[in-house]
């Protein structure tokens, strides 16, 4: 039996007993160079074709994790967080489910979906934890838990100027008036089996999301390696808040998904979403599940 099922665009992996589906929020196109930083076009565009715009196009592809005790969404897609006037300026194509509709496309229940997490809160990784319900946003499920560490909540909820086009402080604050946050600082559990572990990079407090069960484990690389051809450790994108802490996160990272064989999530993958990270010659490198 194949590892991964693929049915109508999203993947399907167990890790003992944890089912996780990838699911399609839309689509965003970034420039190619600041999505690729010190890496020349000449070897990214081999990985990823460049638009007339010169721009790569990127999928949204948030998690729904079945656990034997819980009901779980990881990362929530663009959601309705964007104006419509600025699709075009990101490349944004969404066909318009929300995040709920996707659950309940798959034959979930909304309503089962106890908890939340995102591995930090850029508006493309958590525009949809909020949806428009007569002009106002309201937690996509009402009675989940959203957790998030505390620092990024607070940075994404009153943003500087270096954050503030990264952010969308006006879908993510109904969390909080409605009671439904819960915030952590660095590793923490999220769920049994399901944890945080706290790598800085791509925001000062992104936190890529383990998954384990039985002696198994999965690991949701968030933009911390948003996809497979960013795995090389040089292919860190000129987003990241701080390359060098991005650069020391994946050295840290790596030899542990290596040595537990860990099933990798990628949000951003075009295609294939799920693989591994191999060594090879000491180099690493994504093996996807096509
Ligand atoms: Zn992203």
């Amino acid at each position: 039996m194949r590892e991964v099922r693929y049915f109508n665009g999203n993947a399907t992996a167990r890790i003992g007993r944890i089912e996780v589906t990838t699911l399609l929020d839309g689509w965003l196109s970034l420039d190619g160079g600041a999505m690729y930083g010190v890496v020349p076009k000449t070897l990214w565009e081999q990985q990823l074709p460049a638009d007339a715009r010169n721009r790569v196009r990127m999928a949204m592809r948030p998690l729904l994790v079945r656990t034997p005790g819980h009901t779980l969404v990881i990362e929530s897609g663009i959601g309705q967080a964007i104006a419509p006037e600025l699709h075009d300026r990101y490349g944004i194509d969404r066909a318009g489910p929300t995040l709920d509709e996707l659950v309940r496309a798959l034959g979930v229940d909304p309503a089962s979906v106890d908890t939340v997490a995102c591995t930090h809160l850029h508006w493309d990784h958590a525009g949809g934890l909020c949806r428009l319900e007569n002009g106002a946003y309201r937690p996509t499920f009402p009675d989940a838990t959203y957790v998030a560490q505390k620092g990024e909540w607070e940075i994404a909820t009153r943003p500087t100027n270096l954050h503030k086009a990264s952010y969308a402080p006006d879908s993510l604050l109904p969390l909080a008036e409605r009671g439904r946050l819960r915030l952590v600082e660095g590793d923490a559990e999220i769920v049994p089996g399901v944890r945080f572990e706290f790598t800085n990079g791509h925001t000062e407090n992104h936190a890529v999301i383990w998954l384990e069960d039985q002696g198994q484990s999965g690991c949701f690389l968030g933009d911390l390696v948003p996809t497979a051809s960013h795995v090389p450790l040089a292919w860190i994108s000129a987003y990241d808040i701080n390359a060098g802490g991005s650069w020391r996160a994946r050295e840290a990272l790596y030899p542990k998904l290596v040595q537990r064989n860990a099933r990798v999530f990628f949000y951003h993958e075009p295609e294939y979403p799920v693989g591994r990270v191999t060594k090879d010659h000491n180099r690493y490198r994504a093996i996807l599940d096509t």
